[in-house]
């Protein structure tokens, strides 16, 4: 690669033939700021980048794994504490917190095949910035593990069984609380 390229210009979904699947290529990725002091989204209420006051915001990842028209990748800050975990939140403040995922589906939705949230929780798996907060993708394409989950949903919806495809001793029944073997 030539060192005066762009790292996103790489971003992309790269078909693995063998399992059938897309893979996300982003070397723009090794350049988050792994164990920095600064927390970048203290920064944005000190900087002014959103208003005094704010509890919850989005803002785009810094580091998108995706870049359109294949994905866009944004961030969710909780709470402007920076120590403040989802489950600290009172309850007011969490369903501000989903109504921005709710606003992020429908922004994203009409273009992407998928958007989903989630939060990356512990460095053990990739979290590099210690504030809490979640993340949302929109995709072109479903990956095949939310493709299967869809197809049991679809199942539930049109039989009431967990799996469509089971013997009457194996297959679960589910209801709306819970799923009994
Ligand atoms: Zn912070």
């Amino acid at each position: 690669m030539d060192d005066a390229s762009d790292p996103d210009d790489d971003i992309r979904l790269v078909w693995h033939p063998l399992l059938g699947e897309y893979l996300v290529q982003s070397p723009g990725r090794m350049q988050r700021r792994e164990g920095m002091a600064d927390c970048p989204f203290c920064a944005d209420l000190t900087s002014g980048r959103v208003p005094p006051g704010t509890r919850a915001w989005i803002r785009p990842n810094d580091f998108p794994a995706l870049r359109p028209p294949v994905g866009e990748c944004y961030v969710l800050i909780y709470s402007a504490e920076h120590d403040r975990t989802f489950a600290d939140l009172r309850a007011d403040e969490a369903l501000q917190v989903i109504g921005l995922w709710q606003d992020m589906h429908a922004e994203l939705a009409p273009r992407y095949a998928c958007v989903m949230s989630w939060e990356t929780s512990g460095a053990e798996i990739g979290q590099t910035q210690p504030h809490p907060h979640g993340q949302t993708y929109g995709v072109a394409v479903v990956p095949p593990l939310l493709a299967r989950e869809l197809g049991v949903s679809s199942c539930v919806e049109r039989t009431g069984w967990l799996s469509c495809h089971s013997t009457p001793a194996t297959r679960m029944r589910c209801t709306s609380t819970r799923a009994d073997m």
